[in-house]
């Protein structure tokens, strides 16, 4: 059976490994197929495909887009993205230079908070790819304010806690038009995320996105349950949606995630793969090679 990851990250966002190291560890973990899915950059694809072929492993150039979602956390994947013309690279920088310009508010309001924690100390630990909270939540660490990276969050970095700053998302529209530009196939990631309280209301958000471009839902994912699961399920067979999955694998910074062995991995296999590309192929009238 040909086991597949559509859920990945690499130091281009917040993942511990590099795009290559990424690829070999899913050759190691036995997986036919993946997708890298940085947020909000395609900066680690060309890396990522060139190890592909080294390790023989299918990479599939994606994206994570965190789009605009009051209330809730709302991250758009975009699968097999046209990433070489550099058109969604130019509408993402917006949000890398967001990003940027974030870091340094949150680190001076943790110095305001009496933390003496430095930008150049953050860059050090972010090895050099995308710097955001989970590089300050690991200064954090080193310097014993917090135990774990996750109290790092709860206690300063997180929503409503005294070193936040807000950032810059899209609207959904725009992050589904933009992956639909790239001729990608925009899924909605981790749907519980979203925090909405009832499947009903889950649905009709759902319809209201599939209105604006979405087009699949990312049904297998680490930390859903088998209800949840199930739901999802349901909801891409109602709605016509395409079913992705994927492990969320950040290497060191979410170590409790491998690749090859998340839950319902057995799920997660090629024939997905193989469902996307004809539904791409459809929907863009692209030729029988692509
Ligand atoms: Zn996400
Ligand atoms: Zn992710």
């Amino acid at each position: 059976m040909k086991l597949i990851d559509l859920h990945t990250h690499s130091t281009a966002s917040d993942g511990s490994y590099s795009p290559a190291e990424v690829v070999r560890l899913a050759k190691e973990g036995g997986l036919a197929a993946m997708a890298l899915t940085d947020h909000d950059t395609v900066d680690g694809l060309p890396e990522a495909m060139a190890a592909g072929e080294e390790f023989g492993v299918e990479v599939i150039p994606g994206v994570e887009i965190s789009a605009q979602f009051p209330g809730g956390t709302m991250h758009i994947l975009g699968l097999f993205v046209e990433y070489h013309n550099g058109r969604l690279d130019q509408r993402l920088a917006v949000l890398k230079q967001a990003r940027i310009d974030r870091n340094p508010r949150i680190i001076a309001k943790l110095n305001a908070l009496g933390i003496p924690i430095t930008m150049a100390r953050v860059d050090r630990i972010s090895g050099g790819g995308q710097v955001g909270r989970p590089h300050i939540a690991r200064a954090l660490m080193e310097a014993g304010y917090v135990q774990d990276l996750q109290e790092a969050f709860d206690k300063y970095l997180g929503w409503h806690r005294p070193a936040y700053v807000s950032k810059f998302r899209f609207p959904p529209d725009q992050a589904l038009a933009m992956i639909r530009e790239a001729q990608g196939i925009p899924v909605l990631a981790h749907p519980f995320t979203l925090g909405l309280g009832s499947a009903s209301a889950l649905k009709n958000l759902v319809i209201e996105l599939k209105g604006l471009g979405l087009a699949g839902l990312e049904v297998y994912y680490s930390e859903h349950t088998p209800e949840q699961e199930a739901l999802y399920l349901k909801l891409a067979r109602e709605l016509d949606l395409q079913i992705s999955g994927g492990s969320d694998f950040h290497g060191l910074n979410k170590p409790e995630i491998t690749l090859g062995s998340m839950p319902s991995q057995d799920k997660l296999t090629y024939n997905l793969v193989e469902a996307l590309k004809a539904w791409r192929r459809r929907e863009y009238h692209l030729g029988r090679k692509v």
